[in-house]
């Protein structure tokens, strides 16, 4: 069996690293565009800060390929698959293989603003951009700003904070992390950022940049102007699906998986941020771009390409993060829609800038956030995770301390 992983993210290596497990002497031959041995994503962020340096962000060592008995084939991209052929190309080279898979991961959301293709404008997605973030910083800079308000941008707000730099967060929505909290806990990140000297703006876009070469000011949607000399796009993230052919392969948002991790054409499978699948707790189809998920559906895809049927139950969207001294931890659906489906469920202490809110669906909870008090988080981020019906009064969920024993079925 002759195995292709197009991308060398951790979908990928998850992936290999299971089908190793079972065809140990099947031949595998992963294309990545980025080069060196696979690193963690997430603590990009954390070399922005200065906390750590790259040299702690590879997750398996330089001899990853050859332990594995890998052919890498880094520094270049996969252009285009020809399905009949069951071939990945390669610019003009071509790569046979009986099965594939797709763990491109995401590419930043782009902007649409005008001259956004000024110097010092970064996206936050791979090594060589902190890399050159901080080339930036050394040269000099007085204010930075970071667009976008979700995962990305705040941990680039919180990274150029860290480093001393006077930072703007502009937001599109009306407070930061909208996509993982609802608006109390969000109010609540969002005073805790001011207090440690963030300016944050919401309900603003960037229309235009102003400069001579590198961008000097951002030209926002109500009007005004900001005097900028580094900006962080992380408005989000889209599946990287540009080079799949989506009249052959099935692709909505992202690339779409059965629950064996198999697209439409057998044979060629995908995982990661690349992949839509079903979300255990909206019950509708969904991309989770995050890193527990990528790990999961990535090990999950490589069993069945060896052929050990495995299947995926679902996959669930979940975080954990701290705030400077603020700890915020959401998973599953926190903002449902307003059908009277769902029981919310909330508590709220000013004082000691704690909340706690739970959504559950039909007996069952299915989504959770907790701002300050995160304590059993992860029983109720499996309980969502399960499905598991919960037995008496939910509302006991609300307190740090419960006996998870109890209120299970
Ligand atoms: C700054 C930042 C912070 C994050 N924080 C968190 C967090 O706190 N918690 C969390 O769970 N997740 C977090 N994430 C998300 C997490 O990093 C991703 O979910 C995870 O890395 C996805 O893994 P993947 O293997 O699917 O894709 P990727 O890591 O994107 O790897 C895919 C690889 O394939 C390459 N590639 C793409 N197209 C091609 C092609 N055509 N040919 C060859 N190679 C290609 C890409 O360049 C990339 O190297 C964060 C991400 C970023 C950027």
């Amino acid at each position: 069996m002759q195995y292709v992983i197009i991308g060398n993210g951790i979908a990928g290596v998850s992936a290999a690293e299971a089908i190793r497990r079972i065809d140990p002497d099947g031949p595998i031959t992963m294309i990545g565009d980025e080069t060196g041995p696979p690193y963690c994503r997430p603590m990009i962020s954390m070399v922005l800060e200065g906390r750590i340096g790259p040299e702690r962000l590879p997750v398996r060592g330089r001899d990853f390929y050859d332990r594995l008995g890998i052919m890498p084939v880094l520094g270049r991209r996969a252009t285009a698959i020809d399905v009949d052929r069951r071939q990945v190309c390669i610019g003009e080279r071509r790569c046979a293989y009986d099965r594939l898979l797709i763990a491109a991961g995401a590419d930043p959301r782009p902007i649409r603003a005008e001259a956004s293709n000024l110097g010092n404008i970064f996206f936050m997605r791979r090594r060589e951009d902190v890399h050159g973030i901080h080339h930036a910083l050394d040269a000099g800079v007085r204010r930075a700003l970071v667009l976008g308000g979700g995962l990305v941008g705040f941990k680039a707000a919180y990274g150029l904070i860290q480093q001393g730099i006077p930072t703007t967060m502009l937001i599109g929505s009306a407070y930061p992390l909208s996509m993982q909290v609802d608006a109390r806990a969000g109010a609540m990140i969002r005073e805790a950022l001011v207090a440690r000297g963030l300016d944050v703006r919401v309900n603003l876009e960037v229309r235009a940049f102003d400069g001579n070469g590198a961008v000097r000011q951002a030209h926002l949607s109500d009007g005004s102007h900001l005097d900028c000399d580094l900006v962080v796009v992380g408005k989000g993230v889209l599946p990287a699906r540009s080079f799949i052919p989506a009249e052959r392969i099935a692709v909505d948002l992202g690339v779409v998986v059965d629950d064996h991790m198999q697209t439409c054409v057998p044979g060629v499978f995908a995982a990661g941020d690349v992949a839509q699948f079903v979300d255990i707790a909206r019950q509708t189809p969904w991309v989770n771009a995050i890193w527990p998920e990528a790990v999961n559906t990535g090990r999950i895809a490589g069993f069945n390409m060896a052929g050990r049927p495995v299947a995926c139950p679902g996959t669930l969207s979940r975080n954990v993060i701290r705030i400077f001294d603020l700890d915020v931890m959401t998973a599953g659906l926190v903002n449902p829609p307003e059908d009277g489906t769902c029981q919310i469920l909330q508590a709220e202490d000013h004082r000691r800038r704690t909340y706690r809110k739970l959504v559950l669906r039909g007996g069952r909870l299915v989504g959770m956030a907790m701002v300050g008090r995160i304590e059993q988080g992860g029983v109720l981020t499996a309980l969502i995770g399960s499905r598991t019906a919960v037995r008496g009064n939910p509302e006991r969920l609300l307190d740090a301390h419960f006996n998870a024993g109890r209120l299970v079925s």
